[in-house]
């Protein structure tokens, strides 16, 4: 082997070892590890309703309206283009007394982004949710639950604390029905459980079957003795 060709190899073998070190190892540290990201409450009897990829101009005011009616106060994971682009429904979350938590700007898979990219993808989501509905974001869940090591010092630098979930109704490729995630999400549920939903985004029809199993949701897990919270209450007292 020449010596160039060494150089090269090495090279590349850097390059690939830093990829791996930038996505593979932030994912090891929040999925495998949970080091410094919430995944679930303490254990007493509360759980965490969250929504992701809104808002969505038909379905966040209808899951909102369910919420009302049930005395429900949740927390909205928003993207910051769609808040921007359905700002009505953006600050009809605020103003029903909901969390808001920072899921970028655009949604794009943080795993295809730089660092600056990814920086800008964090502080640009931010930014337009805080413009759009007064609330400055306290939460941080990157799209598909996936960081990479810039989103994760990102969030916490701009004091967003990084929360997945310990409960989802839906598989990436399944689309499940109203009464399928009721019984999931019934059933899987534990003390301190922060329940992964969808107002929009998914297969077409999941905010439709989200917002329509929510009275049986909410019914279901008051019977099973849980009191329905927001992160901000379920999460209070937690470091
Ligand atoms: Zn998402």
């Amino acid at each position: 082997m020449s010596d160039l060709l060494r150089i090269g190899l090495g090279a590349v073998a850097v390059a690939l070892a830093g990829a791996a070190g930038y996505t593979v190892g932030a994912y090891a540290v929040t999925e495998g590890l949970s080091v410094g990201v919430v995944k679930r409450g303490p254990v007493r009897p509360m759980v965490a309703l969250t929504f992701d990829d809104g808002p969505d101009p038909e379905y966040t005011p209808r899951i909102l309206d369910a919420l009302a009616g049930a005395g429900v106060h949740a927390s909205f994971f928003m993207v910051g283009s769609r808040a921007e682009a359905a700002a009505a429904a953006a600050r009809a979350v605020a103003a029903g007394g909901h969390d808001v938590g920072n899921h970028t700007y655009s949604h794009r898979h943080l795993w295809a982004l730089s660092p600056s990219a990814t920086v800008a993808e964090v502080d640009r989501g931010a930014a337009a949710i805080a413009g759009v509905t007064g609330i400055v974001p306290r939460y941080f869940r990157p799209p598909w639950g996936t960081f990479n090591w810039a989103a994760y010092l990102r969030a916490a630098q701009i004091g967003e604390r990084r929360v997945l979930w310990s409960v989802r109704p839906e598989g990436f490729f399944v689309q499940a029905s109203s009464a399928r995630m009721t019984d999931l999400v019934v059933r899987k549920a534990h003390p301190g459980a922060i329940i992964n939903l969808h107002d929009r985004g998914g297969h077409p029809s999941t905010p439709r079957e989200t917002w329509s199993a929510l009275p049986g949701m909410i019914a279901g897990l008051r019977a099973r003795g849980f009191e329905i919270v927001r992160l901000q209450v379920l999460l209070a007292g937690v470091a």
